[in-house]
This record gives C-alpha cells, structure tokens and sequence, in this order.
C-alpha cells in the first residue's frame, strides 16, 4: 500500500505514525487552509515539523490558501459542530488528499481526523471512501481513536513537547 496520509495536527498523527510503523510507503499530508487565523495555522505547522524531525517521516505540506476553504463552506457558516460545515469541511480537505494522492503516485488516501472524540467518525470515513472511489484510490479506513487512540496521542503529545490547540481549527469554531 501507498497511502498519503491526511494530518489535520501534529497531536492526531502522533498516533497512527506509531501504529503505521513499517508500511511499505507512507507520507504525511499536512493541508488545513480551514485553520483560522494564519498565526495558528503557523503554530500547527511548526508542531507538524516538530514531528517529523522526531519521527522522520516522509512529509508534505499543501498550499495555505484560506479564501478557497471559506468558499467551500460557504452557507453554513454558522452550523453547530459535526453539522454540514463540518461535513463540508472533511469533505474539502479529503478531495484535496484525493488529487494529490493521485498526481503523485499514491494508491490509498486515509487521514487522522478519527483520532479526534470531536469527529463524526462515520461520516469521516463515508466521505473517504466516496472521494477515493471517485478518484480510483483506496481508502484506509482506520479508526484511531480506537483502543485508547486519543489518550496514547495526548502522552505521544506531551513526550514529544508537540503543542496542542484547544479549538478545532476554523474561524467559526473559535466561539
Ligand atoms: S469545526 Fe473543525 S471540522 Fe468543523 S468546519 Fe471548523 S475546522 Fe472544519
């Protein structure tokens, strides 16, 4: 398997690189333009890159272009939490996983948004595997929150020194 992995924040990946350990091709995908404002976009960047040079693990960074995640949630603004923002919000990210994956070279697109209690896990994984579908990918349904994912990710956290926000990432999720 080839799988490009979608990391939303340093804390979430610390998990599944631990239990990914010996895959035959793994990359971390760092690519949140929903994270508001740019001074804490920079933050998780730098804690994602703290990471890697612990972990060194192949990684790349997408394009921070906010203008285009604001478009895509356009509407629904002001929805509740795990409601259609949300839904739009993993949908955008995943499609974004789903073309890079495919232009470069990867045959499986997954992401660590499940190591969050505060996600919809099953709407996660719809989503993925509809995206993959459509883009002729697999998609790497794990649950990493699973078999105390999220506690193993806050110790994981904390020997790493990684930061650890406490909002989920968009303007409207700052209130
Ligand atoms: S609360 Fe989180 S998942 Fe929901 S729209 Fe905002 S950044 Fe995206």
């Amino acid at each position: 398997m080839r799988l490009l992995l979608h990391v939303c924040c340093a804390p979430d990946a610390t998990v599944a690189l631990e239990r990914l350990q010996g895959m035959e091709r793994l990359r971390l995908w760092f690519d949140n333009p929903n994270i508001h404002p740019s001074e804490e976009y920079a933050r998780r960047m730098e804690a994602f890159l703290k990471l890697i040079c612990h972990t060194g693990t192949d990684y790349q960074l997408g394009l921070y272009n906010p203008e285009t995640w604001f478009e895509a949630v356009k509407g629904h603004e002001l929805e509740p939490e795990k409601g259609e923002r949300c839904r739009l919000c993993v949908s955008f990210r995943l499609k974004r996983t789903a073309e890079q994956a495919h232009q470069s070279g990867f045959d499986t697109i997954g992401t660590v948004l499940t190591t969050s209690p505060h996600k919809k896990t099953t709407m996660v994984h719809e989503l993925g595997e509809a995206i993959a579908r459509d883009f002729g990918l697999g998609y790497f349904s794990e649950d990493f929150k699973k078999r105390d994912g999220f506690k193993r990710s806050v110790e994981l956290s904390r020997q790493f020194g990684l930061y650890r926000q406490n909002y989920c990432g968009c303007l409207y999720s700052m209130r």
